[in-house]
């Protein structure tokens, strides 16, 4: 019998007992009716004696292991119920299959986050790796001679210089990125025009465009002003970074451009290129920190990888949401709600 209950042990534990008692007395006494009688009462006094102690016994203890494993669970003094009910062996088995799942979901979460720190780690010392050393290349190379040669010296020290452009962006970004993820960053909300703030933007990225060959524009029929509650430097760089990216990931001459789309309560503000596009099993990972799909382009394109992590760490501290959507050849367009303001 499986995990037979206490009243069934005790059951069959008075039977034996009276019947053993029931049998010695009629072997003794040759009396059916006194064996029959004390048969009766042996066993009404058995099951009641064994039955309690037992209940004692098993309660005692298990309401320790109960006790126990409900402190780890919650902390010390934090509501434990002093009362099991009517089967504490199943109240304790509920309790430990809980408690198993919950630290199997803790011991998960703490490995993944150990995956995600060693990853981290080692992409960190990776891009920095890369610009220090060509940077160290060029400096000694300069230093054993080639200062004094008219044909390489302006070439390496420029080349130096953007090395030293890299390693500040990438520092900045991580730097960044650190303070979002710790939460330092305190939101200055007010109320501003979105597209006045897009404009903006097109103005500082007018060099990469023109470089590229590539219109910036506001999408027909959305250019009128669109007044949100946000905190505007930092919608300012979440703009920049991905009106960057639709330049450094568009088609040569090709074209950027922002629609304003009113959602009842919100602003949804979309970036879209005609660009390269990107393949569907990249897009759910698009804004992990240092995911990209092509890096030597990414490197090439002044990219650290951590771009759009900080974009989304910036609309989700404004509580709002951030998607993509693309077709590889075809362009991609990156959506962000912003909550609209009530001041007009
Ligand atoms: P990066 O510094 O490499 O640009 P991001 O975090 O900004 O880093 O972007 C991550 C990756 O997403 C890029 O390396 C690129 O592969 C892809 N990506 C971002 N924006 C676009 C876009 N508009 N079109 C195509 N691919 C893009």
């Amino acid at each position: 019998m499986k995990n037979p209950k206490p009243a069934t042990i005790t059951f069959f534990l008075a039977i034996v007992i009276s019947i053993a008692a029931a049998m010695t007395h009629f072997f003794l006494e040759r009396h059916g009716q006194h064996a029959l009688f004390l048969f009766v009462l042996i066993f009404l006094l058995s099951y009641f004696f064994i039955y309690n102690s037992l209940q004692i016994f098993i309660y005692r203890k298990i309401k320790l292991i109960y006790k126990s494993i409900h402190n780890l669970k919650l902390g010390r003094d934090t509501g434990f119920s002093e009362h099991l009910g009517d089967d504490p062996v199943a109240d304790v088995e509920n309790e430990v299959a809980d408690w198993g799942v919950m630290k199997k979901r803790e011991i998960d979460e703490l490995r993944r986050m150990e995956q995600f720190r060693k990853e981290f780690l080692a992409n960190v010392s990776h891009e920095l790796k890369t610009p220090l050393f060509s940077l160290q290349g060029y400096v000694s190379t300069l230093l054993d001679g080639a200062l004094e040669d008219p044909n390489v010296n302006r070439v390496f020290l420029e080349k130096s210089a953007k090395n030293l452009d890299r390693l500040c962006t990438l520092v900045e970004d991580l730097n960044e990125i650190s303070q979002l993820e710790r939460g330092d960053i305190a939101l200055a909300l007010e109320t501003f025009d979105i597209n006045k703030l897009v404009r903006e933007v097109f103005e500082g990225a007018e060099v990469k465009a023109n470089n590229r060959n590539i219109t910036l524009s506001i999408k027909k029929g959305t250019d009128t002003a669109f007044n949100v509650l946000a905190d505007r430097e930092r919608i300012r760089q979440v703009l920049t970074n991905l009106i960057v990216n639709s330049i450094k990931y568009g088609k040569e001459s090709g074209e950027t451009t922002v629609g304003f789309y009113d959602m009842d309560e919100n602003i949804l503000i979309e970036i879209s290129d005609n660009g390269i596009g990107i393949e569907e099993e990249h897009l759910p990972r698009l804004f992990e920190r240092f995911y990209r799909i092509d890096k030597s382009r990414s490197r090439d394109v002044g990219g650290t990888g951590l771009g759009l992590a900080i974009v989304k760490h910036i609309i989700e501290a404004h509580k709002q949401t951030i998607n993509v959507r693309s077709t590889p050849g075809i362009g991609s367009t990156f959506g962000f709600t912003l909550l609209k303001s009530k001041d007009r």
